[in-house]
């Protein structure tokens, strides 16, 4: 029986081997874009090529993260189909299309249209890249834990804005969370990995919730 949510902060980014860097750079350099045609490039099978390092990107974010969506938390398995977001949009910043600490792994839900999709997430576009500049909860430079609060009910775990935190606010909104079908769910899965774990709920929220600021009540 799997945990099928996890809520989480990203220590790390993912590292690329140097020649993988040399290799985004040049693409860069070339203004060959993460994706679609590439026309004119002096960089040998470059399409092939950027299709691998994508890949190989989207291996070492699921070795990174694990197989749960970074902005709701489900597992790929309930929310499937994961895709490498670009934390800042690769569209308005393209310096950043393979910056390590700009990649999550997203489920399609979270990263299309109806949540994430070509928001703005970044506040002022000459400000730099430093987490008061952005709207969302960076996974990798912000904890969680600062802008939203868990707890439980009889049987969902809910999430609230703390300290009325714009960041929290932000994430409950844009990626739905408090929405019916989400908390529906989200309380179906726990009811189900309460019974197949046997775990109490505490428990069970205590590893959902990965290290909580102090303990879930
Ligand atoms: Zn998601």
């Amino acid at each position: 029986m799997k945990i099928y949510i996890r809520f989480q902060n990203l220590d790390n980014p993912i590292s690329l081997s140097q020649n993988d860097q040399t290799f985004a750079s040049r693409l860069l350099v070339e203004d060959v874009p993460w994706d679609g045609e590439i026309k004119v490039c002096t960089l040998k099978n470059a399409k092939y090529r950027r299709e691998e390092l994508k890949e190989k990107i989207k291996r070492k974010l699921l070795r990174n993260q694990g197989e749960y969506c970074i902005y709701c938390g489900l597992h790929f398995e309930i929310s499937p189909n994961p895709e490498i977001d670009h934390i800042a949009l690769k569209s308005r910043f393209k310096e950043q299309s393979f910056e390590p600490e700009n990649l999550v792994l997203a489920c399609q839900t979270c990263n299309g249209r109806s949540r994430k999709g070509k928001r703005h997430i970044v506040i002022d576009p000459n400000a730099g890249f430093v987490k008061e500049n952005y709207k969302i909860i960076h996974p990798y430079w912000d904890d969680m834990f600062d802008h939203i609060e868990f707890s439980v009910n009889d049987s969902d775990l809910l999430l609230s804005v703390k300290d009325s935190s714009e960041k929290g606010d932000f994430n409950i909104k844009v990626f739905k969370l408090m929405d019916t079908g989400p908390v529906i769910l989200r309380g179906g899965l726990i009811m189900r990995m309460e019974k197949g774990l046997g775990l109490a709920k505490e428990k069970l929220i205590e590893r959902i919730v990965l290290n909580p600021p102090s303990p879930i009540i």
